[in-house]
């Protein structure tokens, strides 16, 4: 089986129907690109896939691990290894990085019936990535991402995505608003998750991401479905002819 299998999925919020019979399969070990034009359903989908409360599903099915994950909260998809990374991730003052990355490893593990973690090995582990990351030390002791800069945001979401191990990675635009350096960093955590039991989803608008990232397949979402799939050249097709072509076809 797919580690995740859409079939045909509406989706809206409010009386709004955003996303319109989408089908997308993803195989354990790949990454896929999505693109696609401004409000085609990118975040929806994302935010749809994370299980975030405000987008109803009303019909469709979304297979996570052979599984209908429908009826699951947010919390229980994590749990089994959903991370979703948010296009403006949040400040959380008074939260130090460090309290909120075991509060999320724990409430994960708490979640799967599983003991908590060991304050040194959890250290441990931590301090590891953070080196991985190329990161300040120092940053685990503030608040989490307060008076970040967008590019720190963006580490420190890869950062929490590495400590936390997740299965299926959706990134929603994750490499909007890096300069080259951070781009790369960011880029080589999200290869270091890269394993033949995971799987990533990568919404971007731009080549200059996938040239680190390769892709196994691109998909373009247009009015809230896949209008047409292919391999890492149709990225470089669509960054030479934009989007228009499409609607053509
Ligand atoms: P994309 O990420 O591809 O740019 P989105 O998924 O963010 O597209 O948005 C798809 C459509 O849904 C847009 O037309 C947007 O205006 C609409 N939309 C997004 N969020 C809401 C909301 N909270 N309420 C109503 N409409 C929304
Ligand atoms: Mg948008
Ligand atoms: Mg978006």
């Amino acid at each position: 089986t797919k580690l995740l299998e859409i079939e045909n999925l509406h989706a809206r919020i409010g009386d709004n129907e955003i996303l319109k019979g989408l089908d997308l399969s993803v195989g354990a070990g790949e990454i896929h690109a999505i693109m696609g034009p401004n409000g085609a359903g990118k975040s929806t989908l994302s935010k749809v896939l994370a299980g975030a409360e405000d987008y109803v599903v009303t019909s469709g099915t979304i297979r996570y691990q052979g599984q209908d994950i429908a009826e699951q909260s947010a919390e229980q998809r994590a749990a089994h290894g959903i991370f979703m990374g948010f296009q403006y991730p949040v400040e959380i003052p008074g939260v130090s990085n460090m309290m909120f990355l075991k509060a999320a490893v724990n409430a994960q593990r708490k979640e799967r019936g599983e003991p908590e973690m060991a304050a040194n090995d959890f250290l441990a582990w931590v301090r590891h990535r953070v080196k991985q990351m190329k990161m300040d030390p120092a940053m685990l002791s503030r608040g989490v991402n307060q008076g970040f800069s967008g590019g720190e945001k963006k580490r420190n979401e890869i950062l929490q995505m590495l400590v936390l191990e997740p299965k299926l990675m959706v990134l929603d635009e994750t490499d909007s608003g890096l300069d080259i350096d951070a781009l790369k960093i960011v880029s080589d955590g999200i290869n270091a998750m890269r394993s033949p039991e995971r799987a990533t989803i990568l919404v971007t608008h731009y080549q200059r991401l996938l040239d680190y990232v390769q892709p196994d397949f691109v998909h373009v979402l247009a009015a809230g479905r896949i209008v047409k799939s292919g391999g890492p050249e149709l990225a470089r097709e669509l960054e030479e002819k934009g989007y228009g072509w499409l609607q053509a076809a």
